[in-house]
């Protein structure tokens, strides 16, 4: 279970360290990185329709073993679907590609403007229908999570958002953990360029461990479900290695600090759709 799950607003246990597929190849790529996965542990995997390696996705599970029921699969709508006709049908092509018939986690991929309620009205109908183990959204700032649950029947279960030494947002974290929507780090590892900071250099010397391993620990410790990404079979086990140590208090102010709302995907208000 690689340590332990978060459980969300309706009961659903959801595994705090996952697998990012963003940019893995579809075929032998994606599907060895999701088996190397499951093998050193990991039980959750995150994709997406835009992502185009759902396919792989499904088979890597598949091959690995590890029966589906164990595993916590997220994937989310893409823009150009958004709608209530048009999410269920992207839904059931996802289902199609994962070779499976539900999801642990589906999520609104960027709040459209004017679209992302009809979306949202899709997935509560697909989660009444027990199609979807739990719902919600990802790169909704807090003006989009109000207008949202301002008429939605049923509140989304977590907010995926950009989130790394750079880009803390602490405010949106407290304003979901208040309103029991859990919070989950996309790019932490800054896309790669955590590795060139000095600050983690220095952190990955005092405590003997990698960069990556400092900055997925930060995440934890402050209970944010993350899902850092690689396809390299050592990195995906390094990477989730991250139980045999603590960080200070200090040292988690000190990343926290560090914010400087720097983004390295789009901005959720000016996103060109
Ligand atoms: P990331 O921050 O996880 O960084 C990944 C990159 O870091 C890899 O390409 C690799 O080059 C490097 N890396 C990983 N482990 C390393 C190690 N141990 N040593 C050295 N280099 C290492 O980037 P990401 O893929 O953008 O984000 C993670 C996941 O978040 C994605 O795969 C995807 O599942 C999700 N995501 C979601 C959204 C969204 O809009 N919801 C957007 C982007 C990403």
């Amino acid at each position: 279970d690689l340590k332990g799950s978060v459980t969300l607003s309706n009961g659903v246990a959801m595994p705090y360290l996952g697998l990012g597929v963003y940019l893995s190849e579809e075929g032998k790529e994606v599907v060895n990185s999701v088996k190397w996965a499951l093998e050193a542990g990991y039980r959750h995997i995150d994709t997406a329709s835009i992502y185009k390696n759902e396919t792989g996705v499904g088979k890597g599970i598949k091959e690995s073993g590890v029966p589906r029921e164990e595993v916590f699969l997220v994937s989310k709508v893409w823009n150009s679907d958004h709608g209530y006709d048009s999410t269920i049908q992207a839904f059931e092509n996802s289902l199609k590609r994962l070779g499976t018939d539900y999801l642990d986690l589906y999520l609104i991929h960027w709040p459209v403007k004017g679209k992302y309620k009809e979306t949202w009205r899709a997935l509560e109908d697909l989660y009444k229908q027990k199609r979807i183990r739990a719902i919600g959204v990802s790169n909704f700032l807090q003006h989009h999570l109000e207008d949202l649950m301002d008429q939605a029947e049923i509140v989304p279960m977590v907010n995926q958002m950009e989130c790394h030494p750079y880009l803390v947002q602490q405010d949106l974290i407290d304003f979901c953990r208040k309103n029991t929507i859990q919070y989950e780090c996309w790019s932490p590892l800054m896309q790669g360029k955590i590795f060139e900071l000095d600050v983690m250099k220095t952190l990955a010397q005092k405590y003997g461990k990698t960069i990556a391993q400092i900055v997925v620990r930060w995440d934890l410790q402050k209970g944010l479900v993350t899902i850092p990404k690689s396809t390299k079979k050592d990195r995906i086990i390094a990477n989730a290695n991250v139980f045999d140590f603590e960080l200070s208090q200090d040292d988690v102010q000190l990343l926290n600090q560090l914010e400087r709302s720097e983004r390295f995907g789009p901005d959720p208000d000016n996103f060109d759709f």
